[in-house]
């Protein structure tokens, strides 16, 4: 996207902001609450125009800020979703979802409601329907921002090994500059309302890559400068 500017009525929440994914890239884009972040994906995935500006982006399938599962529908139903809405037949959605249920560690879950799976299941749910719509960019709105420190940090983990196993080219929002730093190829900082790009960090580093790695620590240091955030 380049130039881009949205607003609502008078509250400006994007103004002029440009960004490039790669195929194949893993983007975090981070910026406080409110600066714009959920309306950028919003954007990159045609849910709306944009004001100004041009947005090109191939297909998205994106995962929402809250996990967006149907409450009346099973895990497994849920993670059919998007193979139900592209045509598949419930027992052939069913069967391709099922497939991924062991490595989703959810294996014994399919039959069992949203509400009574733990937080962290319900984001793997959620990301494994993402994941099956099939398209080449995935958007994910604060993947994990619902969830507590420990599983948070088990959900980076599964995340990464994931997109080892499956590459996709990824569009990942969330406040938190560790997170950014852990996952991505390259992290946006965004400012506040109205949003607009301050800094982009490289992040050149192997994965699986460790909070306390030297690297990671002077990166994420960066960035919180960057973002004008006083530790
Ligand atoms: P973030 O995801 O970074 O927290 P959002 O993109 O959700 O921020 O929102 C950016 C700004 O735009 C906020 O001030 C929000 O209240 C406003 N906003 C977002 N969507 C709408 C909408 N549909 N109608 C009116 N205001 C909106
Ligand atoms: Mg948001």
């Amino acid at each position: 996207m380049s130039g881009v500017r949205k607003a609502y009525g008078d509250v400006v929440a994007l103004d002029g902001v440009d960004l490039r994914v790669a195929a194949g890239e893993l983007v975090a884009v981070v910026g406080p609450s409110g600066c714009g972040k959920s309306t950028l994906l919003s954007l990159v995935c045609g849910l709306e125009p944009a004001d100004a500006g041009t947005v090109e982006a191939p297909a998205a399938a994106l995962m929402p800020q809250r996990d967006g599962l149907l409450p009346w529908l099973s895990a497994l139903d849920n993670a059919a979703l998007a193979l139900r809405v592209a045509g598949a037949s419930k027992a052939a959605a069913r069967e391709a979802a099922h497939a991924h249920f062991v490595r989703f560690g959810l294996e014994g879950f399919e039959k069992a409601r949203p509400a009574t799976l733990s937080g962290g299941m319900r984001q793997r749910v959620a990301f494994l329907r993402t994941l099956l719509a099939g398209r080449p960019l995935l958007c994910l709105d604060e993947p994990f921002g619902a969830l507590d420190a420990l599983t948070r940090t088990q959900a980076q983990t599964w995340l990464a090994e994931a997109l080892a196993r499956e590459p996709r080219t990824v569009l990942l929002v969330t406040h938190d500059v560790e997170e950014a730093v852990l996952l991505a190829d390259r992290v946006v900082l965004l400012s506040q309302r109205p949003g607009r790009v301050v800094s982009v960090l490289d992040v050149p580093l192997a994965r699986p890559r460790a909070r306390t790695e030297q690297a990671v620590v002077e990166l994420r240091e960066r960035a919180l400068a960057a973002l004008g955030v006083a530790e």
